[in-house]
């Protein structure tokens, strides 16, 4: 599980500013779930070393009477969903009696609350800083989220807490060059003594609402074996079924809460977004159940990108295909096609949840992307299709020198990474980094899952 960080705060003191910057490395991965979350947008971070969840409420508008009620649905919402609030303010502004009321909040609710005082940049901080104290919720952290300046020591301060009930928040071999290359290595060796076979294969089944992801998930289990008991669960708390498919183990990871139904005083929303990132996190494979019968929406690409830049392996079904016209399958499958092309590699599969046609395929579609994922490929395979992709076309020359590529080796698993170094690699355009992309794909038979190529200059 990682740890998640809500950023709340008046309109305009630099929320969405820090959202991107926390954000950036991967941030095709925000998810925006428009109209299921209003105005809160939910990504994975990466920075300094840390991963996390972060919840932005940018759409909150203060009030110059206190929280009004779209602060009440959204911002208490987020806050509800974090371990951490990041309670920013403006620090050219002073103190508002917005900020005054969203402190009183923070204050009755007792959660765990930094108050960030942003855009110190070119101001006198301390002077600045220190009129925020009025707030009552402790010491305040000069930051100018704009470039980045004392971001790292406030997250350092936030998580230094949540590391014994977090460990994944700290991102393994994050730091230098150096450190990447040695982690490597110790992670090969690491990689090659484990046996990938005999770990339960987690599998998560994520999509949007009545896509059809708990009929799905009763079905594998086989209807006669889902005992419905009555877990005390938060939102965020998925449910892990182990169960066992033709010989193997797997670790089921339930977002839909079937195990759950049956209360009908639930009072916990069905689909929780954090719920859905925390399985994609946890797995090894993620199941991404779209619906045939409505079109292809922002927040399933948004799922799907979001399990992809976690590098999680991906199988994509589209339900509901039963009782469909044929012209009507065929219009569905262009326009997923035209949607769907930047996960080319996944496997796509048809199938009824509820009448149980093609949930079998779906597995092997599964076990295919986590072999994909856990292969072992060694410096010398990978160095030899690095010369058979680079004698079918040659690197382009930059300023009349030609890009050299020298060797490749692997990078890392889960997944998979390929390190290739050489001379002039920066100068190495897009176009031929995709081309070698596809081209270790297709020699490594890689499906289901994303790899890197990444570029390393030698001396
Ligand atoms: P939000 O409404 O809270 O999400 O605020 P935004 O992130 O949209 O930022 C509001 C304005 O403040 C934008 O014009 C930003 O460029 C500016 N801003 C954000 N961070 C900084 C900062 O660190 N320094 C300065 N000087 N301006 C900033
Ligand atoms: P969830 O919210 O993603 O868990 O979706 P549910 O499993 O609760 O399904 C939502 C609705 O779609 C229910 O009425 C299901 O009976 C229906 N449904 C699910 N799978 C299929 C399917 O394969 N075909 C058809 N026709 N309906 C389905």
């Amino acid at each position: 599980m990682l740890p998640v960080v809500a950023l709340v705060g008046r309109p305009n003191v630099g929320k969405s500013t820090l959202f991107n910057r926390l954000t950036r490395t991967r941030d095709a991965l925000v998810a925006d779930f428009p109209g299921l979350t209003r105005d809160r947008k939910y990504g994975h971070a990466n920075y300094d070393g840390y991963q996390f969840i972060v919840i932005d409420t940018a759409g909150v508008h203060g009030d110059e009477e206190g929280i009004d009620a779209e602060m009440a649905s959204q911002s208490l919402r987020a806050i509800d969903e974090a371990d951490v609030v990041l309670f920013m303010v403006d620090a050219r502004d002073g103190i508002t009696s917005a900020d005054l009321g969203i402190a009183k909040h923070l204050r009755s609710i007792g959660k765990k609350a930094y108050v960030v005082a942003n855009k110190i940049d070119g101001i006198d901080a301390e002077a600045a800083q220190a009129d925020f104290y009025e707030l009552g919720l402790g010491q305040i952290y000069g930051i100018a989220a704009a470039h980045g300046r004392g971001v790292e020591q406030l997250l350092g301060k936030c998580f230094d807490p949540l590391l014994d009930d977090y460990p994944e928040l700290m991102v393994r071999g994050a730091s230098t060059e150096e450190g990447d290359a040695e982690d490597a290595e110790s992670q090969d060796l690491e990689h090659d003594e484990i046996d990938y076979d005999a770990l339960p294969l987690k599998l998560a089944i994520v999509g949007r609402p009545n896509v059809g992801k708990s009929t799905l998930t009763n079905r594998i289990l086989g209807e006669e074996r889902v005992v419905v008991y009555d877990m005390p669960g938060t939102t965020r708390d998925s449910i892990y079924i182990p169960m066992e498919r033709d010989g193997r183990e797997y670790i089921l990871i339930d977002t839909a809460g079937v195990r759950r139904r049956g209360r009908i005083d639930e009072t916990v929303e069905k689909f929780s977004v954090i719920k859905t990132l925390q399985a994609i996190d946890d797995a090894n494979v993620v199941i991404c159940v779209v619906d045939a019968r409505e079109t292809i929406s922002d927040q399933d690409l948004n799922l799907i990108g979001f399990a992809l830049n976690a590098g999680r392996s991906i199988v994509i079904a589209v339900n509901k295909w039963d009782g469909l016209a044929n012209d009507h399958r065929e219009e569905i499958k262009r326009e997923l096609d035209r949607r769907l092309g930047f996960v080319d590699f996944a496997r796509l599969h048809f199938i009824s949840a509820l009448h149980g046609s093609g949930v079998g395929n779906l597995f092997e579609s599964v076990l295919e992307a986590y072999a994909s994922a856990t292969q072992r490929v060694n410096t010398s395979k990978l160095t030899r299709i690095l010369e058979m992709a680079i004698d079918e076309h040659q690197p382009p020359l930059v300023r009349g020198r030609r890009v050299k590529l020298k060797y490749a080796h692997a990078g890392g698993y889960n997944p998979p990474r390929v390190i290739v170094h050489g001379n002039q690699v920066t100068d190495l355009p897009g176009s031929y980094q995709r081309y070698l992309i596809n081209y270790f794909r297709k020699s490594l038979g890689i499906m289901g899952t994303p790899i890197k190529v990444e570029f390393r200059e030698s001396e």
